[in-house]
This record gives structure tokens, C-alpha cells and sequence, in this order.
């Protein structure tokens, strides 16, 4: 006998969607110039959810004049402590208003409520509560006695963590006194634009943060803006090589947050459920929509068989469907084009020989979706091997010797982040310290605190987001 989940969907009662949303400039929502906009859209059922302002130049413009007014008249002037005091206010509202922005988050970009309400929105408080208390100590940061800010920041995010990508900007950019301008990804604008509501709640002074919405063209124009001090940029790989050939030559400084394709890293003495659990987390949570994702699993040879059928065990458990169901483990994926690109990437596997499994699940009809994947079979020169796929795919590698671990998990043009598995301390610190990987999770995967740096070597970017290492990308001449 099989005992069935009953649906459990989280009420949208919460969520008052308008049905068009304007830029926030200079503290106010206001219509693009020449009227353009465009539509957001729930990628679990395609249903339309709201029309949004196109930021074109002239939008753009008036944003960063907005910004630059509210730093030289207001944001420079004003004590670090009052500063601080907007950054505690922000944190607070984001908690009360918690409920709002998880479901809100669910409907733009397609993740799992669970997610939302568990990680999201909590991390995304934290940040702002993190930095607060930063903003009156900065010259105890040991950046010098009187670290300075920037002045206008432009900052440019993707869809796959679109709240909490927001404040992994916007709160070090406020707390060491810059203002900001800020364009969240065209798929999932909505939550950018609640936030814009509570900067209004907090009463924090006009000007001081710009939310333009858009697509690729306004993020150029906010890269290439003169009165732009510091660019900070997360997405892929390419668009980050072309702002940093954007900004060579000028003064502007810059932080690029990109790609990676993280090794997972499971040695014969690893517990095997717990390791099971930290895989299903290090390449299913958020859809694998994840920069820092464990997806390259390898596993040294002896224990690949029964490590596999463990997790083919657990992968039949996962539960895909709708995002909003408080049960849903996996939801939808982000969009039409990313489904298409992880089609292409997955045919690129089946092509070169690799051999693919998935569970059997039924998956909805309406909207983007993709069921937990994993191949076998990979070799070192398959694309599955080497580039992002950015979806619920694992490519499995095995290993010998811890050598070859480390000569394998190293063979990529990225370095964001990679795991370990082993009952050994020694082998952890060994490990860690051959892998050329910005952040390393030893017998556990994908956990973030604010006050822990993260960022990437070689192709996985420039400089560090979070931590006291942040604060320093958002103050003059400090590394
Ligand atoms: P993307 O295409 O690079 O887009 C990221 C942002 O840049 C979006 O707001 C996008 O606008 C904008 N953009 C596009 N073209 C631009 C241009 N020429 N100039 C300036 N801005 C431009 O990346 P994505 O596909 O949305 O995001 C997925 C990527 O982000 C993955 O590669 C992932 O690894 C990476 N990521 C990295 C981290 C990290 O911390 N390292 C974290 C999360 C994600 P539109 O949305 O309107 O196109
Ligand atoms: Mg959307």
C-alpha cells in the first residue's frame, strides 16, 4: 500500500500584485520615459503575473543622477550609526513582511516555497542584520582609520536567487556608505521591486538605492555609465568577460560574481546516507540553479555501486511540482531558454556516450520543467563534464586515488566551490588545500552565512561578496 501526499499549497492571498510596476528613481515609482515595458511570468504554469517598466537610457540616466544627488547631499554626510540604523530597519521589515516575499519569490522565479520561506528571505534579513552592525566599525575593519566609499555603485544580478542576490549587493554597498543602482534579472523583477517598497517603509532618504528593470542592454548602459564609480555584477561567465572588457582601461572597479562547475568530492571512508543527502542538496536544491552547485560527483571507485544505488534510491523520493506546495522539493525551471539549454547540454551527454537516469515522475504540463538527472559514463572531455548546465543534472566522474581527485575536481576553467566527503579531518585539510576552489564545504554542501566570504577563482570571477573581505570590494583603494 502507498500512502499519497494531499496537496499543501501555501495561499498567494499574501501577495497584492499590481498589474504594471514602474522604475524606482529618486525614491518613487515612475513609468519609463518612453513608455516601453515588458512582461513577468510564473515559469511553473507560463500564467502571466505583471508588466514592467523597460529602463532605456534616458531611465537609466536619471537613475544614476538620482543616486549621485543622494550621495553627495545626504548618504556622505550622514553619521555611520544613522546609516546603520536604515540597514537594522530594512532587516526588520524584510523579517515581518517574510511571508510576502517567499510566496512573491515562488510565483517570478519557480522555486520551491520550501526554499523561499527557508533560505531565501531569511538569508536575504540576515545580510542586511549583518551589515548594519558593520556600518559604524568600518575603520576597526582593519581597511585603514578612514575607509571611503565609491560614491554611485551599479549592480547587476541574475534570476536563480533574485531576493537574496539583492541584498548580498545592496547591503554592503549601503553599509559602507555608497548609493546605489541596482537591475535585477528580466525573469524575476518582482521581489527587486517589493524591495523598493520597503526601502519606502524604512524611510530610507530618496535616491540612496534605484531599482531600473530590464534586460542585457540596460545592464550596459549601467556598466558603461561615466558617473559609475564600481560595478557589481553576478551571472554568467560571458556577460562578466564582456563588462570586464567593458570597464578595462577605465577607473571603475569592479567585482564579477560567475560561473562555476563545483566537484563533489566523495573518498571511501564517507558516511554514505549523510553523503547521499549532501549530493541530493549540492546538485537539487534550487533546480540547480546554482552558481556554487556540487555538479561534478566524484566518487572513488570502490564505493561508486553502492553510492549510486543509494542515491538512485533517494533521487526516486524527490518530489517535483508545484512551487508553491509546501511538499514540492523540486520546482520549476526559470524559464523556456534555460530549459532549452539544459536540453542541449543533456543531448550533448547522450551524444558522447555518456549513459543518463532519472526517476520515473510525472511531470506537470504547463510550464518549464526538468526531472532529477544524473549520468554515468562521463569522461573529462565531455561538455557535461566541463560546462555549467545550470539545472538538476549530475555528472558523475569516478576516482582511484586522492590524486587523481584533486587532478580531476582542478581540470575546469572555474573555481567557485567544491565538497568533501571523508570520515577524516586530515584528509579534509589536505584536500582543501590542493583544490583551487573559493569556497570548500567539508561533509556538507551549499550552506551561506553573511559573514563568510564567497567567491571564485579563474573563470568563477573577481573578489569576494559577503564577510569582512565584501566590505572591502565597496571601499576605495582596499583589497
Ligand atoms: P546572465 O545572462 O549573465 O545575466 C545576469 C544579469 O546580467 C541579468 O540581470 C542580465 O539581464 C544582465 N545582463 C545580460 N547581458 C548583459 C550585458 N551585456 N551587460 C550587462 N548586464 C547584462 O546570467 P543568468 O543566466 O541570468 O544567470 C546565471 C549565471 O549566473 C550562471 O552562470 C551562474 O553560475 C551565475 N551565478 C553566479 C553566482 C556567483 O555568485 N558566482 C551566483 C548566482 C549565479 P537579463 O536577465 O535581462 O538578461
Ligand atoms: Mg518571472
Amino acid at each position: 500500500m502507498t500512502f499519497e501526499y494531499a496537496p499543501a499549497p501555501e495561499s498567494t492571498a499574501v501577495v497584492k500584485l499590481k498589474p504594471e510596476y514602474g522604475l524606482f528613481i529618486n525614491g518613487k515609482f515612475v513609468p519609463a520615459k518612453d513608455g516601453k515595458s515588458f512582461a513577468t511570468i510564473n515559469p511553473s504554469n507560463e500564467q502571466h503575473l505583471a508588466k514592467v517598466a523597460y529602463a532605456s537610457e534616458a531611465d537609466v540616466n536619471k537613475a544614476v543622477a538620482a543616486a549621485n544627488e543622494a550621495y553627495k547631499k545626504i548618504w556622505s554626510k550622514m553619521p555611520a550609526s544613522e546609516r546603520g540604523k536604515y540597514l537594522f530597519r530594512i532587516a526588520r521589515i524584510l523579517q515581518e513582511r517574510a511571508r510576502e516575499f517567499a510566496v512573491l519569490e515562488s510565483m517570478d522565479n519557480g522555486k520551491p516555497i520550501r526554499e523561499t520561506r527557508d533560505v531565501d528571505i531569511p538569508l536575504a534579513a540576515a545580510h542586511f542584520f549583518y551589515h548594519a552592525g558593520w556600518a559604524d566599525k568600518l575603520e576597526h575593519a582593519g581597511m585603514g582609520s578612514n575607509p571611503k566609499p565609491h560614491g554611485v555603485v551599479g549592480q547587476i544580478i541574475p534570476w536563480n536567487f533574485p531576493l537574496l542576490m539583492l541584498s548580498w549587493k545592496i547591503a554592503p554597498a549601503l553599509a559602507t556608505g555608497n548609493t546605489v543602482v541596482l537591475k535585477p534579472a528580466e525573469t524575476t523583477p518582482l521581489t527587486a521591486l517589493l524591495f523598493a517598497e520597503v526601502c519606502q517603509q524604512a524611510g530610507l532618504p530618496a535616491g540612496v538605492v534605484n531599482i531600473v528593470t530590464g534586460d542585457g542592454k540596460t545592464g550596459s548602459l549601467i556598466v558603461n555609465h561615466k558617473d559609475i564609480q564600481k560595478i557589481a555584477f553576478t551571472g554568467s561567465t560571458a556577460v562578466g568577460k564582456g563588462i570586464a572588457r567593458a570597464i578595462a582601461g577605465t577607473k571603475k572597479a569592479a567585482t564579477l560574481e560567475l560561473g562555476g562547475k563545483g566537484a563533489n568530492i566523495v573518498f571511501e571512508d564517507a558516511p554514505i546516507d549523510e553523503t547521499v543527502e549532501g549530493i541530493i542538496n549540492g546538485i537539487f536544491f534550487n533546480q540547480g540553479h546554482v552558481c556554487c552547485a556540487g555538479s561534478r560527483l566524484l566518487v572513488q571507485e570502490n564505493i561508486q555501486e553502492e553510492l549510486l544505488e543509494k542515491l538512485k534510491r533517494r533521487m526516486a523520493l524527490i518530489r517535483v511540482g508545484d512551487p508553491l506546495d509546501k511538499n514540492t522539493d523540486l520546482g520549476a525551471i526559470n524559464s523556456a531558454a534555460q530549459l532549452a539549454k539544459i536540453r542541449e547540454l543533456v543531448d550533448s551527454g547522450d551524444a558522447e556516450g555518456a549513459e543518463r537516469w532519472s526517476p520515473a515522475c510525472d511531470l506537470p504540463a504547463k510550464g518549464f520543467w526538468y526531472p532529477p538527472t544524473f549520468f554515468t559514463g562521463v569522461t573529462q572531455a565531455n561538455r557535461i563534464a566541463r560546462e555549467e548546465i545550470f539545472g538538476p543534472v549530475l555528472s558523475v566522474i569516478s576516482f582511484r586515488t586522492p590524486q587523481e581527485a584533486i587532478e580531476k575536481a582542478n581540470n575546469t576553467p572555474f573555481g567557485l566551490s567544491a565538497g568533501i566527503w571523508t570520515d577524516k579531518g586530515s584528509r579534509i585539510l589536505w584536500t582543501a588545500k590542493h583544490l583551487k576552489a573559493g569556497v570548500i564545504w567539508a561533509n556538507t554542501f551549499n550552506k551561506f552565512d553573511p559573514a563568510s566570504p564567497f567567491g571564485g577563482y579563474k573563470e568563477s570571477g573577481w573578489g569576494r561578496e559577503g564577510g569582512r573581505h565584501g566590505l572591502a570590494a565597496y571601499l576605495k583603494g582596499v583589497h
